[in-house]
């Protein structure tokens, strides 16, 4: 059984994370969503524990099977917990030549320390400009979202608003 891990912030998860969840499903059998953790970096717009179940309930928006994902959160080098939970390779994704230089520079730290190989998926045409920061910049200017987040990530979004 093939496993990758797929790690980032995901805050929140946007249709082009889940993007590059479905495309991974087509090579590996087993995707581990970790959300990064960085104690020096503690603001986020949704709680870690929040975060987790907003991704369990996106996949399931997008009928991405729950036996197919591993959700889980990680401190620390993105390497060292790939090598802790054998992952077979890390899942990374593309939208642009900016994320290029970045992930140019992660892939070249990686393979220095470690040995899994990294996979490079780019997302549909339609996500290619969205972020997660651009969700959040777009929905505090009260900018419609809809068509970058799932429904249980708007719910999200309406909930706080709320509180
Ligand atoms: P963001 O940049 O949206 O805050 P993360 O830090 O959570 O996202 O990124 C996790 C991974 O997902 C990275 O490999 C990033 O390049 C990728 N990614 C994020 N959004 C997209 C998208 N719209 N299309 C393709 N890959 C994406």
């Amino acid at each position: 059984m093939k496993k990758a891990i797929y790690a980032g912030s995901f805050d929140p998860i946007t249709k082009g994370h889940l993007d590059i969840i479905q495309q991974g499903r087509e090579v590996f059998d087993q995707i581990v969503i970790a959300v990064g953790v960085n104690p020096a970096k503690p603001n986020r717009c949704f709680p870690l524990e929040q975060s987790l179940e907003m991704i369990a309930s996106a996949c399931e928006d997008v009928h991405i099977s729950p036996d197919a994902i591993d959700i889980h959160s990680f401190e620390g080098a993105l390497i060292r917990y790939a090598e802790k939970i054998g992952a077979d390779a890390i899942l990374r994704g593309l939208r642009q030549v900016s994320d290029f230089d970045s992930e140019f520079r992660l892939h070249a730290i990686n393979a220095l320390v470690g040995s899994i190989p990294q996979v490079y998926m780019i997302c549909d045409t339609r996500y290619l400009h969205v972020s997660s920061s651009t969700v959040k910049e777009m929905e505090s200017l009260d900018l419609p979202i809809g068509d970058f987040v799932t429904q249980s990530v708007l719910n999200a979004f309406y909930d706080r608003r709320a509180d």
